[in-house]
């Protein structure tokens, strides 16, 4: 079989290198409200700098869902909500920050005025479009399916796939699938099976971490996706286009916790026909909105344009200070333009 190789630029890592010599105090920061590709890719960097001699920490700007925490090392986790004060004097005095899975000081959350006005280098590491100049060292992709899929490149391209053992290759994993629905869609390169493979040689249970990751619904979750799809959903069929609405209400009804409506707004997309699926969930102070589409549908473009968001082509999110009904008037009235604006 052909090797298919390293992607990252040898100029970029030996620069890398570098800054890892010298550098005495780590920190690596998540996006804020992280999934299994943030969390995964920062929970591999800390124990990949572990064996390499370092004592990093690894602080999330908010709370990561409840399907996370079986990951090895996530109770090392600082959450930065739970201990403002301690985070922020561990950042003051760190000289190296990796910005992980994010690309953006805004989608550092409640982390960004700090990060921004941070004397230590920064690295990034991240595989979402339009990165912002924000780092010293920039290694960004948007031809990874997931930032665990760059962080494997990186560290091997530092010489050291060796030290990838069982736990942190179930860490890489954990990103690469979710980010990619279970391998689904963002996935036709052969190097992420070649990389899938080699994880799978380190000594990860594939089927164990599946069923970590996706069978662990509280009863309470899957009534609340069950309500989504009942009453919750409306489907444009004339613009291929399908809603979820979920109001404060029916979170406190079927007693949301973080993470519960992750993977959601995928479902609609299982109707025949449907190209775009967004779902609107009311929050406390705003209205959080994911957005998800298929092939050649630049869905991002909405999210950036209209809801304070962007991401990838099929999966973006955003949010708004309108209130939940405002929210989804505003996007009924620009999906007639956008559907009309695609190349079907
Ligand atoms: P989710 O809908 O799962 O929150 O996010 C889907 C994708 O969009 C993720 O890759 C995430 O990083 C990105 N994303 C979510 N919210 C935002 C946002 O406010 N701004 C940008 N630029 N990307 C976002
Ligand atoms: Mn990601």
């Amino acid at each position: 079989m052909n090797n298919i190789k390293n992607r990252i630029d040898s100029n970029l890592i030996k620069k890398a290198e570098i800054l890892l010599e010298e550098s005495k105090q780590i920190a690596i920061i998540p996006h804020s409200g992280p999934d299994g590709d943030a969390i995964g890719s920062s929970l591999a960097l800390y124990q990949y700098l572990k064996k390499k001699g370092k004592t990093p920490k690894i602080i999330s700007p908010s709370a990561y869902p409840v399907f996370l925490n079986w990951l090895p090392q996530n109770s090392e986790v600082m959450i930065y909500t739970n201990g403002k004060k301690e985070a922020e004097d561990y950042l003051k005095s760190s000289d190296l920050v990796f910005i992980v899975d994010h690309n953006s000081f805004k989608r550092s959350g409640d982390l960004e005025t700090i990060l921004k006005d941070l004397p230590a280098k920064k690295i990034m590491i991240d595989h979402h479009p339009e990165p912002e100049q924000i780092v010293d060292l920039m290694f960004s992709d948007t031809a990874m399916c997931a930032t665990c899929e760059l962080m494997y490149e990186f560290i091997e391209a530092l010489g050291d796939e060796n030290l990838i053992d069982t736990h942190i290759a179930e860490c890489l994993y954990t990103g690469i699938v979710t980010d990619t629905g279970g391998l689904s869609y963002n996935s036709s390169n052969p190097r992420t099976y070649q990389i899938v493979g080699d994880l799978l040689a380190r000594g990860i249970d594939k089927s164990k971490i599946h069923s970590n990751v996706y069978d662990n619904f509280s009863t309470d979750r899957m009534k609340l996706l069950g309500h989504c799809l009942d009453q919750g959903l409306e489907v444009l069929s004339e613009y291929q286009t399908a809603i979820i609405t979920l109001t404060k209400d029916d979170l406190l009804r079927f007693n949301y916790k973080d993470g519960d409506t992750e993977g959601f707004v995928n479902y609609p997309l299982s109707i025949q026909g449907m190209l775009v699926s967004v779902i609107f969930i009311e929050k406390e102070d705003m209205v959080k909105i994911s957005f998800r589409s298929k092939g050649n549908v630049p869905i991002n473009t909405v999210a950036s344009a209209h809801f304070n968001g962007g991401g990838h082509m099929n999966a973006a999110g955003g949010r708004t200070t309108d209130n939940l009904k405002d929210a989804i008037d505003k996007f009924k009235a620009v999906i007639p333009a956008f559907y009309k604006s695609l190349d079907l």
